[in-house]
C-alpha cells in the first residue's frame, strides 16, 4: 500500500472499513454465456420502449431531467388507481429502499440503546441488500428467520419468538420472497400490516411473476409501504427506475431526502414507454410463467428438488454434488446461475428463467 493509500485508510470511517458490501451478481465480459444469475428478463424491452428512449438521445442530453419525474409518476397513479402524490420514483428501488431508510430510521447513536427507533428488521433469508442499506446508514439490521420452508411466520408466532418488534422503525418483506422464491397471499400480509407499529416495507420486485399482490395493502395502511422495478418484469434493469406506492405522507418525506435528480430522463422515458406498452410484457410474464413451471417439473423429474416460485427464478437443490460445483461444472458448460453461501440456501442453486431455448441448453447440460 502506498503512503497516500495510508492516509486514505485512517480517514475512511470505521463502519465503512467494516461493511461488508452487497455482491452483485456477475455480469460476464465473455461472449456466448447463457445468462440465468441476476433475475433479468430474458425478453427484450418493448419496441416502442427502444424506439422513444432512441428517439431522445439528442441534444437535450445537456438539460436536467424532469426533477419530480412528474409524466411517470402520472401514469402510474393512473394504473394503480391512486394520485401522483402516492407515488415515489428511485434509480432503480435499491435507491427507494435507501431513502425509507434515510427517512424513517434514526441511526443507532444517536437514540437510546436498544431503541426501536435505530431498528431496520426484515425478514430472512431475503434480498441482501437491506442489511448493507441498514449498515451504511448506522442504523441497526435485524434479520428475524421466516419459518424453515420460508412462509411467513404468523403474527402469534412472531410474537411468541420474541425476537420481531412490532414498534421497529422500518421492516422489510420481500414478497414473492427471494431467494426461496415463495409467494405470500395478501391476507397473511394484511395480518402483519396490521400488527406492525412501524414502518414496513413491502418489496415488490418479483410480483409481477405472482399470483396476488399487496398494492391494496399500501392504498389502505398510511405506514404500508409497496415498492416495484421496472427491472426484472418490465426488461429494463440497465435504465434503474423502481417506485414506491404509499401514503403521500410517506412520499413527502421521501421527497425531501432523495438527491434533486435522482432519476435521469431516458430512464423515465423508457418507464412512461414501458407502461404504454403493457400487453407486449404482459404476453412475456405468461411465457416466463410457463418455462418456470416446465423448467420446474424436467428439473424434478431429473432428481432435483425444486422449490414452487412465483418469482422469475427458481431455488433448486441438484441431486449428487454439492451446488457450489455444480456451479462450477455448469459454468463450464457456459451456463451461468447463482449460488449464495448462507448456511439457510447453500444446498441450492438459484436459477434465473430464461428463454425457452436457453432452458433447453441448460437441461441439455443437467441431463
Ligand atoms: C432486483 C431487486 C431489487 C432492486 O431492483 P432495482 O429496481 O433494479 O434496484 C429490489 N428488491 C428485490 C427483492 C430485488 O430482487
Amino acid at each position: 500500500m502506498s503512503a497516500k493509500n495510508k492516509v486514505v485508510a485512517s480517514c475512511v470511517r470505521p463502519m465503512v472499513a467494516a461493511l461488508h458490501a452487497y455482491v452483485p451478481g456477475e455480469q460476464p465480459k465473455v461472449r456466448g454465456l447463457i445468462k440465468l444469475n441476476t433475475n433479468e428478463n430474458p425478453y427484450p424491452p418493448a419496441p416502442a420502449v427502444l424506439k422513444a428512449t432512441l428517439a431522445a438521445v439528442d441534444g437535450r442530453l445537456r438539460l436536467y431531467p424532469n426533477p419530480t419525474s412528474s409524466g411517470l409518476r402520472a401514469k402510474l397513479a393512473a394504473m394503480h388507481e391512486c394520485g401522483p402524490e402516492n407515488i415515489f420514483i428511485g434509480n432503480g428501488s435499491d435507491e427507494v429502499l435507501a431513502y425509507l431508510i434515510r427517512a424513517f430510521v434514526e441511526p443507532v447513536a444517536s437514540v437510546a440503546a436498544g431503541s426501536s427507533k435505530a431498528k431496520v428488521q426484515y425478514l430472512w433469508p431475503c434480498y441482501s441488500l437491506y442489511p448493507v442499506l441498514a449498515e451504511t446508514h448506522g442504523a441497526r439490521p435485524v434479520a428475524v428467520p421466516l419459518e424453515g420452508d420460508f412462509s411467513l411466520p404468523t403474527v402469534p408466532a412472531l410474537r411468541r419468538g420474541g425476537q420481531w418488534d412490532f414498534d421497529a422503525a422500518l421492516s422489510l418483506v420481500t414478497t414473492p420472497n427471494a431467494p426461496s422464491g415463495r409467494g405470500y397471499t395478501t391476507a397473511e400480509l394484511d395480518t402483519l400490516c396490521r400488527a406492525q407499529k412501524g414502518m414496513l416495507v413491502l418489496d415488490e420486485a418479483y410480483v409481477d411473476f405472482a399470483e396476488q399482490d399487496a398494492l391494496v395493502l399500501a392504498r389502505k395502511h398510511p405506514h404500508v409501504v409497496v415498492t416495484r422495478t421496472f427491472s426484472k418484469a418490465f426488461s429494463l434493469c440497465f435504465q434503474r427506475v423502481g417506485y414506491a406506492v404509499a401514503h403521500a405522507d410517506v412520499v413527502a418525506a421521501l421527497d425531501k431526502v432523495r438527491d434533486s435528480y435522482n432519476v435521469n430522463g431516458l430512464g423515465q422515458i423508457a418507464a412512461e414507454a414501458t407502461l404504454d406498452a403493457l400487453p407486449y410484457y404482459q404476453k412475456n410474464f405468461a411465457r416466463i410463467i410457463k418455462t418456470r413451471e416446465r423448467l420446474r417439473r424436467e428439473l424434478t423429474g431429473l432428481g432435483w428438488k425444486v422449490l414452487p416460485s412465483q418469482t422469475n427464478f427458481l431455488l433448486a437443490e441438484p441431486p449428487g454434488a454439492p451446488a457450489k460445483e455444480w456451479l462450477e461444472r455448469l459454468r463450464a458448460k457456459k451456463i451461468l446461475v447463482r449460488w449464495f453461501s448462507l448456511p439457510e440456501i447453500q444446498k441450492y442453486l438459484r436459477i434465473t428463467i430464461g428463454t425457452d431455448a436457453e432452458v433447453d441448453a441448460l437441461l441439455k447440460v443437467v441431463r
